[in-house]
C-alpha cells in the first residue's frame, strides 16, 4: 500500500499529491529515489521522514513533499526590509495553518500571490503559501525554522 494512501486525515489531498508526483520524472538532489515502501513509524502518519517546526517540534511536512520551483528546492530572498530568508519548496504542509488574505506585493515567485503559513501548533511564522491564477500552489518554508526528525 502506498504511504500516500493513508494520510493524516486528508486522504483526498494525499491522492492528489500522488497524482501530481507521478508526473515528476526525476528525484530531487540528495533525495532517496522514490518514497520508501510502508515505513512503520508507529505514528499513524504514513509518509516519509518528518520535517518539524523548530520552535515546538510539531510535524509540519515531510521530505517526500519537497518540490522544486524554478529548478531548485532552495531559494534565498530578501524581504522589503533587507532580511534574508532561505526557503525550501514543498508541495503540501499539513502542519501549517494558512492565513486567508492573499497578496501579490513583493512576491518572490512571479505570478504567485502569497499567504502567511504558520505552525498549526504554536503559530510560529514558518513561511508562505504561493498560489497562481492557473491553480499552481506550493509552500515556501523558512528552512532555519524547521528541523528534520522522525
Ligand atoms: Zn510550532
Amino acid at each position: 500500500m502506498s504511504p500516500w494512501a493513508i494520510g493524516a486525515g486528508n486522504g483526498e489531498e494525499a491522492g492528489l499529491e500522488l497524482f501530481r508526483r507521478s508526473g515528476r520524472s526525476r528525484p530531487g538532489k540528495g533525495e532517496a529515489p522514490g518514497p520508501r515502501s510502508g515505513p512503520e513509524t508507529g505514528e499513524g502518519e504514513g509518509y516519509g521522514k518528518k520535517i518539524r517546526c523548530a520552535a515546538c517540534g510539531s510535524g509540519v511536512t515531510s521530505r517526500d513533499r519537497k518540490t522544486e520551483r524554478g529548478g531548485s528546492h532552495e531559494h534565498s530572498f530578501f524581504n522589503p526590509v533587507g532580511l534574508v530568508f532561505v526557503i525550501g519548496c514543498f508541495t503540501d504542509c499539513p502542519g501549517c495553518a494558512v492565513l486567508a488574505p492573499r497578496s501579490t506585493e513583493f512576491t518572490w515567485f512571479p505570478g504567485h500571490a502569497w499567504q502567511l503559513a504558520l505552525c498549526r501548533a504554536c503559530l510560529e511564522h514558518l513561511g508562505w503559501r504561493y498560489v497562481s491564477p492557473d491553480g499552481d500552489s506550493f509552500f515556501g518554508l523558512i528552512l532555519d525554522r524547521l528541523v528534520e526528525r522522525d
